[in-house]
Protein backbone atom coordinates (compact mmCIF):
# COMPACT_ATOMS: atom_id res chain seq x y z
CA UNK A 1 0.00 0.00 0.00
CA UNK A 2 1.78 3.11 -1.08
CA UNK A 3 1.36 6.50 0.94
CA UNK A 4 1.19 8.41 -2.69
CA UNK A 5 -2.17 6.38 -3.90
CA UNK A 6 -3.29 6.31 0.07
CA UNK A 7 -2.85 9.22 1.38
CA UNK A 8 -5.60 9.84 3.67
CA UNK A 9 -6.14 5.98 4.50
CA UNK A 10 -2.12 6.06 5.24
CA UNK A 11 -1.69 9.00 6.78
CA UNK A 12 -4.18 8.28 9.57
CA UNK A 13 -2.44 4.61 10.09
CA UNK A 14 0.85 6.53 10.36
CA UNK A 15 -0.50 8.71 13.17
CA UNK A 16 -2.33 5.89 14.87
CA UNK A 17 0.72 3.82 14.91
CA UNK A 18 2.94 6.95 15.84
CA UNK A 19 0.41 7.04 19.20
CA UNK A 20 1.30 3.40 19.75
CA UNK A 21 4.85 3.14 19.72
CA UNK A 22 8.15 4.41 22.11
CA UNK A 23 6.88 7.58 23.26
CA UNK A 24 3.73 7.71 22.26
CA UNK A 25 0.50 8.46 24.40
CA UNK A 26 -0.89 4.89 24.57
CA UNK A 27 2.43 3.20 24.13
CA UNK A 28 1.93 0.04 26.26
CA UNK A 29 -1.38 -0.95 25.37
CA UNK A 30 -2.38 -4.31 23.91
CA UNK A 31 -4.00 -4.20 20.80
CA UNK A 32 -7.63 -4.30 21.77
CA UNK A 33 -7.48 -1.33 24.06
CA UNK A 34 -5.03 0.64 22.18
CA UNK A 35 -8.03 0.64 19.02
CA UNK A 36 -10.68 1.22 21.65
CA UNK A 37 -8.55 4.95 22.68
CA UNK A 38 -8.01 5.89 19.46
CA UNK A 39 -10.41 9.07 17.86
CA UNK A 40 -12.72 7.24 15.48
CA UNK A 41 -11.00 8.09 11.99
CA UNK A 42 -7.86 6.26 13.50
CA UNK A 43 -9.07 3.70 15.14
CA UNK A 44 -11.34 2.93 11.90
CA UNK A 45 -8.22 3.49 9.79
CA UNK A 46 -6.14 1.17 11.82
CA UNK A 47 -9.03 -1.48 11.85
CA UNK A 48 -8.97 -1.61 8.08
CA UNK A 49 -5.11 -1.22 7.35
CA UNK A 50 -4.46 -4.13 9.66
CA UNK A 51 -7.14 -6.12 7.70
CA UNK A 52 -5.74 -5.34 4.36
CA UNK A 53 -1.76 -6.01 5.48
CA UNK A 54 -2.26 -9.06 6.95
CA UNK A 55 -4.23 -10.92 4.50
CA UNK A 56 -1.88 -9.15 1.60
CA UNK A 57 0.76 -10.68 4.05
CA UNK A 58 -0.52 -14.43 4.82
CA UNK A 59 -4.21 -14.35 4.14
CA UNK A 60 -7.20 -14.42 6.54
CA UNK A 61 -5.42 -16.97 8.39
CA UNK A 62 -2.73 -14.79 9.19
CA UNK A 63 -5.00 -11.79 10.30
CA UNK A 64 -6.70 -14.39 12.76
CA UNK A 65 -3.31 -16.04 13.91
CA UNK A 66 -1.64 -12.71 15.05
CA UNK A 67 -4.93 -11.37 16.94
CA UNK A 68 -6.27 -9.07 15.13
CA UNK A 69 -9.52 -10.99 14.33
CA UNK A 70 -10.65 -10.55 18.19
CA UNK A 71 -11.46 -6.80 16.73
CA UNK A 72 -13.88 -8.38 14.04
CA UNK A 73 -17.13 -6.95 15.18
CA UNK A 74 -15.65 -2.99 15.02
CA UNK A 75 -14.43 -3.91 11.83
CA UNK A 76 -17.08 -5.52 10.46
CA UNK A 77 -18.78 -2.42 11.64
CA UNK A 78 -16.53 0.28 10.02
CA UNK A 79 -17.13 -1.88 6.59
CA UNK A 80 -21.02 -1.05 6.92
CA UNK A 81 -19.98 2.64 7.61
CA UNK A 82 -18.05 2.31 3.88
CA UNK A 83 -21.03 0.66 2.69
CA UNK A 84 -20.51 -0.49 -1.01
CA UNK A 85 -20.44 -3.80 -2.49
CA UNK A 86 -17.08 -4.67 -2.09
CA UNK A 87 -17.03 -3.96 1.71
CA UNK A 88 -20.11 -6.50 1.84
CA UNK A 89 -18.37 -8.91 0.38
CA UNK A 90 -15.83 -8.94 3.22
CA UNK A 91 -18.61 -8.35 5.95
CA UNK A 92 -19.82 -11.66 4.57
CA UNK A 93 -16.47 -13.17 4.80
CA UNK A 94 -16.19 -12.46 8.11
CA UNK A 95 -19.33 -12.84 9.46
CA UNK A 96 -18.94 -16.43 7.96
CA UNK A 97 -14.97 -16.78 9.72
CA UNK A 98 -16.47 -15.73 12.75
CA UNK A 99 -18.49 -18.25 13.34
CA UNK A 100 -14.69 -20.53 13.43
CA UNK A 101 -13.29 -18.17 15.84
CA UNK A 102 -13.71 -18.66 19.31
CA UNK A 103 -15.62 -15.64 21.09
CA UNK A 104 -14.15 -13.12 23.86
CA UNK A 105 -10.53 -14.02 23.18
CA UNK A 106 -8.15 -10.96 23.98
CA UNK A 107 -5.43 -9.82 21.41
CA UNK A 108 -1.96 -11.38 22.64
CA UNK A 109 -0.36 -11.44 19.06
CA UNK A 110 0.45 -15.15 17.88
CA UNK A 111 0.87 -16.14 21.50
CA UNK A 112 -2.92 -17.50 21.32
CA UNK A 113 -5.29 -20.07 19.24
CA UNK A 114 -8.06 -17.81 18.43
CA UNK A 115 -9.95 -20.32 16.14
CA UNK A 116 -11.95 -22.95 17.81
CA UNK A 117 -10.31 -26.06 18.83
CA UNK A 118 -11.37 -29.18 17.40
CA UNK A 119 -10.23 -32.78 19.05
CA UNK A 120 -8.15 -34.92 16.36
CA UNK A 121 -7.60 -38.51 17.22
CA UNK A 122 -4.16 -40.56 15.98
CA UNK A 123 -3.22 -43.88 15.73
CA UNK A 124 -2.00 -45.10 19.22
CA UNK A 125 1.62 -45.08 19.36
CA UNK A 126 1.52 -48.23 22.16
CA UNK A 127 -0.54 -50.72 19.73
CA UNK A 128 0.23 -49.52 16.58
CA UNK A 129 -3.06 -48.85 16.19
CA UNK A 130 -4.57 -52.16 16.72
CA UNK A 131 -5.79 -52.04 20.18
CA UNK A 132 -3.80 -54.82 21.43
CA UNK A 133 -1.29 -55.85 22.56
CA UNK A 134 0.68 -59.32 22.02
CA UNK A 135 2.90 -60.66 24.82
CA UNK A 136 4.62 -63.75 24.96
CA UNK A 137 4.52 -65.58 28.11
CA UNK A 138 6.89 -68.47 28.85
CA UNK A 139 4.83 -71.09 31.77
CA UNK A 140 6.41 -73.05 34.70
CA UNK A 141 7.13 -75.76 31.71
CA UNK A 142 9.18 -73.71 29.65
CA UNK A 143 6.26 -73.35 27.20
CA UNK A 144 6.05 -69.88 25.00
CA UNK A 145 2.04 -68.39 24.91
CA UNK A 146 1.03 -65.85 23.51
CA UNK A 147 -1.70 -63.84 25.08
CA UNK A 148 -3.21 -60.60 23.88
CA UNK A 149 -3.98 -57.78 26.10
CA UNK A 150 -6.34 -55.21 25.82
CA UNK A 151 -3.96 -51.39 25.21
CA UNK A 152 -4.22 -49.68 28.78
CA UNK A 153 -3.54 -46.92 26.51
CA UNK A 154 -6.96 -46.58 24.05
CA UNK A 155 -8.35 -49.07 25.78
CA UNK A 156 -8.68 -51.49 22.56
CA UNK A 157 -10.14 -48.85 20.04
CA UNK A 158 -6.65 -48.12 18.33
CA UNK A 159 -7.12 -44.49 18.31
CA UNK A 160 -5.92 -41.76 20.85
CA UNK A 161 -7.21 -38.59 21.64
CA UNK A 162 -4.70 -36.76 19.83
CA UNK A 163 -3.96 -32.79 20.13
CA UNK A 164 -6.85 -30.30 19.64
CA UNK A 165 -5.93 -28.48 16.37
CA UNK A 166 -7.34 -25.03 14.62
CA UNK A 167 -10.77 -26.02 13.11
CA UNK A 168 -10.30 -27.38 9.71
CA UNK A 169 -13.06 -25.92 7.99
CA UNK A 170 -12.39 -22.51 9.47
CA UNK A 171 -9.26 -22.43 7.71
CA UNK A 172 -10.25 -23.72 4.48
CA UNK A 173 -12.75 -21.29 4.04
CA UNK A 174 -10.14 -18.56 5.30
CA UNK A 175 -8.24 -19.79 2.13
CA UNK A 176 -10.93 -19.72 -0.13
CA UNK A 177 -11.61 -15.88 0.85
CA UNK A 178 -8.12 -15.08 -0.10
CA UNK A 179 -8.72 -15.53 -3.51
CA UNK A 180 -11.71 -13.53 -3.53
CA UNK A 181 -10.09 -11.13 -0.89
CA UNK A 182 -7.09 -10.66 -3.62
CA UNK A 183 -9.11 -10.25 -6.75
CA UNK A 184 -11.40 -7.05 -5.56
CA UNK A 185 -8.12 -5.89 -3.36
CA UNK A 186 -6.92 -2.90 -5.68
CA UNK A 187 -10.50 -1.23 -5.95
CA UNK A 188 -11.64 -1.70 -2.01
CA UNK A 189 -8.61 0.39 -1.32
CA UNK A 190 -9.32 2.63 -3.83
CA UNK A 191 -12.87 2.52 -2.12
CA UNK A 192 -11.63 2.83 1.62
CA UNK A 193 -9.27 5.61 0.54
CA UNK A 194 -12.50 7.71 -0.69
CA UNK A 195 -14.66 6.99 2.28
CA UNK A 196 -11.86 8.67 4.69
CA UNK A 197 -11.13 11.42 2.22
CA UNK A 198 -15.30 12.15 3.37
CA UNK A 199 -15.89 11.65 -1.34
CA UNK A 200 -19.30 10.15 -1.97
CA UNK A 201 -19.69 6.36 -2.16
CA UNK A 202 -21.82 4.01 -4.11
CA UNK A 203 -23.46 2.08 -1.55
CA UNK A 204 -25.26 -1.21 -2.11
CA UNK A 205 -28.33 -1.66 -0.13
CA UNK A 206 -27.77 -5.35 1.13
CA UNK A 207 -29.56 -7.05 3.65
CA UNK A 208 -27.82 -10.80 4.61
CA UNK A 209 -30.38 -10.59 7.46
CA UNK A 210 -32.88 -10.37 5.80
CA UNK A 211 -32.53 -12.76 3.24
CA UNK A 212 -31.97 -15.42 5.73
CA UNK A 213 -35.27 -14.68 7.03
CA UNK A 214 -38.44 -16.41 5.74
CA UNK A 215 -41.03 -13.70 3.60
CA UNK A 216 -44.03 -13.79 5.58
CA UNK A 217 -47.31 -14.52 4.68
CA UNK A 218 -49.76 -12.02 4.55
CA UNK A 219 -53.67 -11.78 4.04
CA UNK A 220 -55.26 -8.75 2.82
CA UNK A 221 -58.44 -9.72 3.43
CA UNK A 222 -60.64 -7.00 5.59
CA UNK A 223 -58.32 -4.51 5.57
CA UNK A 224 -60.53 -2.79 2.72
CA UNK A 225 -57.52 -1.80 1.09
CA UNK A 226 -56.74 1.20 3.17
CA UNK A 227 -53.30 1.77 3.62
CA UNK A 228 -52.60 2.41 7.45
CA UNK A 229 -54.28 -1.45 8.07
CA UNK A 230 -51.85 -2.90 4.84
CA UNK A 231 -49.00 -1.09 6.46
CA UNK A 232 -50.05 -3.11 9.60
CA UNK A 233 -50.58 -6.15 8.89
CA UNK A 234 -46.87 -6.39 7.40
CA UNK A 235 -45.53 -5.18 9.86
CA UNK A 236 -46.92 -7.20 12.27
CA UNK A 237 -46.02 -9.92 10.33
CA UNK A 238 -42.67 -8.88 9.68
CA UNK A 239 -42.63 -8.78 13.47
CA UNK A 240 -43.96 -12.86 13.86
CA UNK A 241 -41.61 -13.61 11.22
CA UNK A 242 -38.16 -12.11 14.16
CA UNK A 243 -36.94 -9.13 11.78
CA UNK A 244 -35.12 -6.98 13.66
CA UNK A 245 -36.47 -3.48 14.35
CA UNK A 246 -34.48 -1.63 12.10
CA UNK A 247 -35.55 -3.68 9.29
CA UNK A 248 -38.88 -3.12 10.03
CA UNK A 249 -38.30 0.46 10.48
CA UNK A 250 -36.54 0.41 6.73
CA UNK A 251 -39.68 -1.13 5.12
CA UNK A 252 -41.97 1.04 6.59
CA UNK A 253 -40.08 4.16 5.33
CA UNK A 254 -39.74 2.51 1.75
CA UNK A 255 -43.81 2.13 1.95
CA UNK A 256 -44.86 5.20 3.00
CA UNK A 257 -42.06 6.82 0.92
CA UNK A 258 -44.94 7.00 -2.65
CA UNK A 259 -48.19 6.74 -3.58
CA UNK A 260 -50.52 3.66 -2.41
CA UNK A 261 -49.52 1.85 -5.50
CA UNK A 262 -46.29 2.24 -4.52
CA UNK A 263 -47.17 1.13 -0.67
CA UNK A 264 -48.65 -2.19 -2.38
CA UNK A 265 -45.89 -3.25 -4.39
CA UNK A 266 -43.51 -2.49 -1.55
CA UNK A 267 -45.53 -5.03 0.81
CA UNK A 268 -45.55 -7.37 -1.97
CA UNK A 269 -41.71 -7.08 -1.73
CA UNK A 270 -41.32 -7.48 1.88
CA UNK A 271 -44.23 -10.51 2.20
CA UNK A 272 -46.41 -12.41 -0.05
CA UNK A 273 -49.13 -11.06 0.01
CA UNK A 274 -52.65 -12.79 -0.74
ZN1 LIG B 1 -3.65 -48.68 22.06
Amino acid sequence: MTEEKYPVFQGLMTAADERWSDGGDLHGKNYNDFVRALDKRQGQAILLGNLNYQIGNGGFRQWVDNGYGTEINNVIEVLEEVGTANAHKVIEMLEMLKSFLRKGAENKGCFSTYWIQEETTEECSECGGSGYIQEEEEDEEGNINESEERCSNCHGSGLCEGPEEDSPEGLEIAERYDHEYYAMNAQFLDEIEAFFKGEPLQKVEIMPKVLELRKPKVKLVGTDGNAFSILGKVRQALKMAKYPKEKIEEFTKEATKGDYNELLATCMKWADVC
